[in-house]
């Protein structure tokens, strides 16, 4: 009989012969999601043995992530702002990068007065990583929308919310703004923006997003050439701070500035995320 110790050297070499990165971590990451126990609990366990009853289901994950199935979707959750979002193939899985642009605009909103309730606006919401995330961390100072084109991911986002118990989220199936009729005070949008041709050249893994998360014509920008000039006509206008945020693809930055400019936005900069990849563009629309 294996031994834990043996198990996770041995499926960690297994994933490593398969050319997973960070194979070690994602054999942990299975071992303790299927033995429901914690890294540390984990290596406290090394010597027990571990019997065939409990190796088969996590033989099975093993065989699932040598395929190139994301970890995300083989646990079915992912860990984003530090709560646990659950994560299937109806949304786009939660990427890194994502929480720096959920940290940016809550600095944003941080500055403002407490007076009255920010609405704010998620479009394209996918699994509601960042406008359940603004809503848990800001609470009754913001009221949030989370908008998408894809009933699936909508699905998705009320899962979260419920599982995580957060009240200030509203919920909107709508193609852009088609079913839109209100204003916000801040727009914050992580919208397709790959572009087609690069699909061939991408990771295994990013084939189980769906694709409509993903591809946005042949730069990656249809989508959000569309979307910046409709999102002035759902702003507020009476406040001189930034209200729109956007994660965007390395080397879109010029192009995305030039479009907010030619929509009516001032104040306009991209933020570099932490690989230093121009990733965030933010701007102001008043009047
Ligand atoms: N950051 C993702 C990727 O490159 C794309 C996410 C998106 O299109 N919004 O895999």
């Amino acid at each position: 009989m294996k031994t834990l110790l043996e198990t996770l050297d041995g499926g960690t070499q297994w994933l490593e012969k398969k050319g997973i990165e960070d194979a070690r971590r994602n054999m942990q990451l299975m071992m303790c999601h299927h033995l429901g126990c914690s890294k540390i609990h984990l290596y406290t366990r090394f010597d027990e043995p571990l019997t065939e009853e409990v190796l088969e289901p996590l033989r099975q994950m093993l065989q699932q992530r040598g395929a190139g199935v994301p970890l995300q979707h083989i646990l079915g959750t992912v860990e984003f702002y530090r709560r646990d979002f659950k994560s299937d193939a109806r949304a786009l899985i939660p990427r890194q990068e994502t929480e720096e642009l959920v940290e940016l605009v809550l600095a944003e909103l941080k500055q403002r007065g407490t007076s009255q309730t920010l609405k704010v606006l998620d479009m394209g919401c996918g699994s509601g990583i960042i406008g359940i995330t603004i809503a848990a961390e800001l609470g009754d100072r913001v009221a949030v929308t989370c908008a998408d084109i894809s009933q699936d991911a909508l699905q998705l986002a009320q899962e979260n919310k419920s599982a995580l118990g957060i009240n200030n989220v509203t919920f909107c199936h709508s193609d852009l703004f088609s079913a839109i009729e209100q204003k916000f005070d801040f727009i914050v949008a992580n919208l397709p923006y790959v572009p087609l041709p690069d699909k061939p050249t991408l990771a295994p893994e990013l084939a189980h997003d769906p694709d409509l998360a993903l591809f946005s014509g042949k730069d990656g920008l249809d989508i959000i050439r569309d979307f910046i000039p409709q999102s002035t006509q759902h702003l507020n206008t009476d406040s001189p701070y930034p209200n729109i945020a956007l994660e965007i693809g390395i080397h879109q930055a010029p192009e995305v500035e030039k479009l907010l400019a030619e929509a009516g936005f001032s104040d306009i900069h991209t933020s570099t995320d932490i690989a230093g990849v121009a990733r965030f563009p933010i701007a102001t629309y008043a009047q």
